[in-house]
């Protein structure tokens, strides 16, 4: 048996702001964020499928991610819900893609509720076993099955 992991990297754009930090980022703001996520399992071994030696297809890869993390995330407004809702309410009338969450929207938290998502959407041929969220060209958490 060998396991061999599978990455497939994705981007998209996302604002949040940090309720109560003491720094920058309790403003509105944008990060491009870059996000890798790896799967491992074996490879196929059989000459009669068309996905003959592969872990996962990586467009299944691909559509499984865009549509369960992608499609939420890019262009979207990530807030701690715990904010007053004064500010809340309208935000939610005028913009379609706000999103809140019971926790801090850090990269950290974020890359939780990934996990959450992506473990309830692969195939059960594979294990999710990695994910790694870029918020920006030097700073980026991970998420290991190994540690949780
Ligand atoms: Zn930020």
């Amino acid at each position: 048996m060998t396991l061999i992991r599978i990455t497939k990297k994705f981007d998209f754009e996302m604002a949040h702001a940090l309720m109560g930090y003491d720094g920058l980022c309790k403003n509105i703001h944008g990060h491009s964020y870059k996000l890798f996520v790896t799967v491992t399992g074996q490879p196929l071994q059989d000459d009669k499928s068309p996905k003959n030696g592969m872990v996962l297809d990586f467009s299944l890869l691909k559509d499984i991610v865009k549509k369960s993390i992608i499609e939420k995330y890019d262009h979207s407004l990530v807030l701690n819900s715990n904010m007053p809702e004064s500010l809340i309410k309208p935000l939610k009338k005028n913009y379609e893609r706000i999103i809140l969450m019971q926790s801090q929207p850090t990269t950290e938290n974020i890359i939780i509720e990934i996990a959450k998502i992506l473990k309830s959407k692969l195939p059960k041929n594979v294990k999710l076993f990695s994910i790694r969220l870029y918020e920006t060209d030097s700073s980026y958490a991970e998420w290991y099955a190994s540690d949780n």
